[in-house]
């Protein structure tokens, strides 16, 4: 079954990359297998983890050895604004004696402890590799805990070895679609319902665009699933319209959606002024066309130039200080386009962005801002970008916390733009935090010191 589902998830139709595979390319999948030595990211477990632990009222429960769960334990700073059940970590932690008798006994009375110590709405139940190999069947157990304590146990079937983080966020949005959505009713509806599929909230960053939505009077029935209620993502099917925010990791969602219960959706990203304002622009457009009044559209243009001429204004302070300063963007997928238009904005010049996980399109958009000579960069080693640093080709590393060191070693500035961050880059409130934080970086005093000879030199 677990077989089945990789190779649906892979074969999926609204992904481009996918459309331009061979049908022998397409059946090998995505995933490339790990190189002994190298290091290889999250494993499918990691991924499904970190896409369905925002929802924060329900327990997430690991079924493994409790290495797992510290792998992953709250390595995300999604944030919540009510229940923090979200960041306890749960797990079976199966010793050698389940492995040679099996551990699904355990498993179920730790389902059992879990309800009567915490009362949770749901619990979602992750298999690891351990368990997978020794054959534990958790949708038997969940089917049987759910039945025995009245409440949704869903089993998330992503032992680490099937493949990469990526691999895992989709196969957690398989769950959500076989055991969550559609199971509830929400008490009401409005013509101005949407869904945001693929925003996980980190670092609040949900919060600088729910109050743009809020004037607009458009109302966020679920987010999948960042600061959501379990309730919230069961009812996501009576939304009108969704955005899909990240669209890697759920476009098997959003297309499901779309093709279960006729929610059209369209990929927007709230990084950027420009872009946030077309993803509100977008939706606007979706919903009337899904029976909203007319006048939505013109609210929203009201909404965006008002939001725009402020955060121009506030950017123009930083404009003259980071005019022409080289920015090295190492980032995945998606971000790599809506940030780099974002520092354009702001006068700066990209040298170079990363483009590994990036679709045709992303591709295509990246041309498209930064001209034909645009530097893509494939993969890089530690040791490159350490030289472009080093030769000054670039004045600030904006990359994911591990290359952090590769930017103290060349004595440059670095900022974290990766999902570990602890600032929230979203909206036109985020885009201004994004530039404040770089200007924070590149002119701090720290570097003219660290710069210096030592006084032994
Ligand atoms: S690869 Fe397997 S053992 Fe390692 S963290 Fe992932 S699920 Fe656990």
């Amino acid at each position: 079954m677990l077989a089945r589902k990789v190779a649906e998830v892979f074969n999926e139709p609204g992904c481009e990359h996918n459309k331009q595979k061979s049908e022998k390319d397409r059946k090998k999948g995505c995933t490339r297998s790990a190189r002994p030595g190298a290091a290889g990211g999250g494993c499918a477990f990691d991924g499904a983890k970190i896409a369905l632990q925002p929802i924060t009222d329900a327990a997430h429960l690991v079924h493994g050895p409790i290495a797992c769960e510290g792998n992953s334990w709250d390595n995300r700073s999604a944030k919540s604004s009510g229940p923090l059940l979200y960041r306890t970590g749960f797990t079976t932690d199966i010793n050698e004696n389940d492995v040679i008798m099996g551990g699904e006994k355990r498993l179920f009375r730790s389902i059992r402890e879990v309800i009567r110590k915490y009362h949770p709405p749901a619990i979602f139940v992750y298999q690891t590799c351990v368990t997978a190999l020794i054959g534990d069947d958790i949708e038997a157990v969940c089917k049987a805990a759910a039945r025995e304590f009245n409440r949704p146990i869903i089993p998330v079937n992503v032992p680490g070895f099937v493949g990469g983080k990526n691999l895992g966020n989709k196969l957690a949005g398989e769950a959500l679609f076989d055991y969550v959505i559609g199971t509830m009713e929400p008490e009401y509806t409005t013509p101005y319902d949407i869904s945001i599929i693929g925003e996980y909230n980190l670092s609040g960053e949900l919060w600088q665009v729910k109050p743009l939505f809020d004037r607009l009077e458009i109302r966020i029935l679920s987010c999948i699933t960042g600061d959501a209620r379990y309730r919230e993502v069961a009812w996501s099917h009576r939304a009108k319209a969704a955005i899909m925010v990240c669209s890697k990791s759920m476009i098997n969602i959003a297309r499901k959606m779309e093709e279960r219960y006729g929610i059209p959706f369209f990929e927007g990203s709230f990084y950027g002024i420009s872009d946030m304002s077309d993803s509100l622009r977008n939706i606007a457009r979706l919903l009337v066309r899904q029976g909203a009044p007319e006048g939505l559209i013109e609210k929203t243009e009201g909404l965006i130039a008002e939001e725009e001429a402020r955060a121009w204004t506030r950017l123009g302070e930083y404009r003259e200080r980071l005019q022409g300063k080289r920015v090295l963007l190492i980032t995945g997928g998606v971000k790599s386009w809506s940030v780099v238009s974002a520092l354009q904005e702001s006068g700066m010049v990209v040298v170079g962005t990363s483009v590994k996980k990036s679709t045709k399109e992303d591709r295509e958009r990246i041309t498209e801002l930064m001209g034909e000579d645009a530097h893509m960069i494939e993969s890089i080693t530690p040791k490159e970008m350490y030289s472009m640093l080093k030769d000054a080709q670039a004045d600030i590393l904006m990359a994911g916390g591990r290359s952090q060191f590769v930017a103290l070693k060349a004595r440059m500035p670095f900022l974290d733009i990766n999902q570990e961050r602890h600032q929230a880059y979203a909206g036109y409130e985020g885009m201004v935090t994004l530039v404040e934080e770089i200007d924070k970086a590149i002119h701090s005093p720290i570097w003219e010191q660290v710069r210096k000879k030592a006084p032994w030199e």
